[in-house]
């Protein structure tokens, strides 16, 4: 079957506007207070297995999205949410840190500012586009760099913020101002209509920054003495079973609660130091990602076919396949991504290394989003074989002591991917490129 488009840069499912795809509509759910119980999620596992099709993500963002519903089913489950306790976050996107308020390496707690963000920008309901987001950053062990957004606060010293609209250079801000001055950004925005983004203001557009966040995986120390733990489902999907058995997990490690976190991650906290190694050992057994040096943890894929209409690779499938092939050069300052369209639902910010899947083939970005895409120069019958050329290259030629990125940056892992000359030059040909 051909792909559908997909639908337009800036649509995204929401809570109350879940997005038709190949597998039924999605439903996107970020529980308002940033958290849930252990029992919340093992009944939000139970519903979407009753009134889904038992498949849960965590996004890039830190959103849980729930997959294979249908018209009927949909408000069944938003009545599922509810009686659970959890309360969806509703309208204007703000982030914060998921750790705010209880990191003791945090600058600032952004929730202050949050909420006044909040408050003041209901009169704009229903006049800023769906995908317009703030964050605000307060530092801490949990980065929100990789994060894009239209609005950005991040503190810079005591009662200091530095606000960023758009690609704008950023202001300088005392902390009394800074909510005010999101706000009135937010109002230019809005004033542009409702297909305007902060790139579209005077002075705001420009090439957006391509920052890289590490996932927050493993232990992270809190404020009162307990630990968080922070770990990952691969690619960031897993199936009602499996979040079932976490929510075990957590209610075994006495875990207070767990919080959908950036780079496609999960948070328990409240741990003791003995609880958390049973933890992460149960984790493990699940097949989740529990520390950085997991090459799945910065290998972003989105669902691709047969789950999304829009797909033209099964993305999710060949996931493991490219997080292997590139395991030894997964040094920490590169991410992957492997998007089954030009769209990039899986990492939005521009990725080290973004293979996309068009036209029957699957082109490579390097420093780009998904969208930067241009055409086709391998088969999808090939992947296999063509990144396990591209890696066993790239990593042939690094010179001692060099970072990935660095690599990347002097070879041109564009011009190899589409010229085909890895092949040549390793003396094999197993790799069919279009342009051959
Ligand atoms: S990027 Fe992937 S999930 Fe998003 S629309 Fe394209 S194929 Fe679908």
């Amino acid at each position: 079957m051909t792909p559908i488009p997909p639908t337009r840069r800036g649509a995204c499912p929401a809570f109350l506007a879940p997005m038709e795809t190949g597998d039924g509509l999605i439903l996107r759910l970020v529980p308002a207070d940033g958290r849930l119980s252990p029992a919340q999620l093992r009944g939000l596992a139970a519903a979407a297995r009753r009134l889904g099709n038992g498949m849960m993500e965590v996004t890039a963002r830190g959103s849980l999205q729930v997959r294979g519903l249908t018209a009927e089913s949909v408000p069944l489950l938003q009545d599922a949410v509810l009686a659970l306790g959890i309360t969806p976050r509703l309208g204007l996107a703000v982030d914060v840190s998921p750790l705010g308020g209880i990191d003791p390496s945090e600058s600032a707690d952004g929730h202050k500012l949050a909420a006044e963000i909040i408050a003041g920008a209901q009169p704009l309901a229903g006049k800023l586009g769906p995908k317009v987001s703030v964050v605000v950053e307060g530092g801490g062990a949990v980065s929100l760099a990789g994060q894009k957004a239209d609005v950005r606060l991040v503190a810079t010293g005591p009662g200091q913020w530095a606000l960023t609209v758009g690609n704008a250079p950023a202001r300088v801000l005392p902390e009394a101002d800074a909510a005010a001055e999101a706000l009135a950004a937010l109002v230019s925005i809005a004033a542009l209509g409702r297909a305007a983004r902060a790139a579209d203001l005077p002075g705001c557009g420009g090439r957006a920054r391509g920052a890289e966040a590490a996932p927050p995986l493993g232990r992270l120390p809190l404020a009162d003495g307990t630990l968080a733990f922070g770990f990952g489902l691969p690619f960031g999907a897993g199936d009602a079973a499996q979040f079932e058995a976490i929510a075990d997990a957590l209610d075994a490690a006495g875990a207070r609660d767990v919080r959908p976190a950036p780079e496609r991650t999960l948070i328990a906290t409240g741990l003791s130091a003995g609880a958390a190694d049973v933890f992460a050992a149960r984790l493990a057994a699940l097949g989740c990602i529990t520390a950085v040096g997991d090459p799945r943890a910065r290998v972003a894929a989105c669902a691709g076919a047969p789950a999304c209409a829009s797909a033209h690779i099964p993305a999710r499938a060949l996931a493991p396949v490219l997080a292997e092939a590139f395991a030894p050069l997964m040094d920490g300052t590169v991410s992957l991504h492997l998007s089954a369209c030009t769209k990039g639902c899986a990492h939005p910010a521009p990725a080290s290394l973004a293979f996309v899947g068009m036209d029957g083939g699957v082109a490579l970005v390097h420093d780009g989003p998904a969208s930067g895409a241009a055409r086709p120069v391998r088969l999808v019958a090939d992947f296999p074989a063509a990144v396990a050329s591209l890696a066993a290259t790239l990593a042939a030629r690094r010179a001692p002591g060099e970072t990935t990125r660095a690599l990347l940056a002097r070879l041109d892992p564009a011009g190899l991917w589409a010229d085909g000359a890895m092949n040549r030059r390793a003396g094999k040909d197993h790799v069919t490129s279009r342009a051959e």
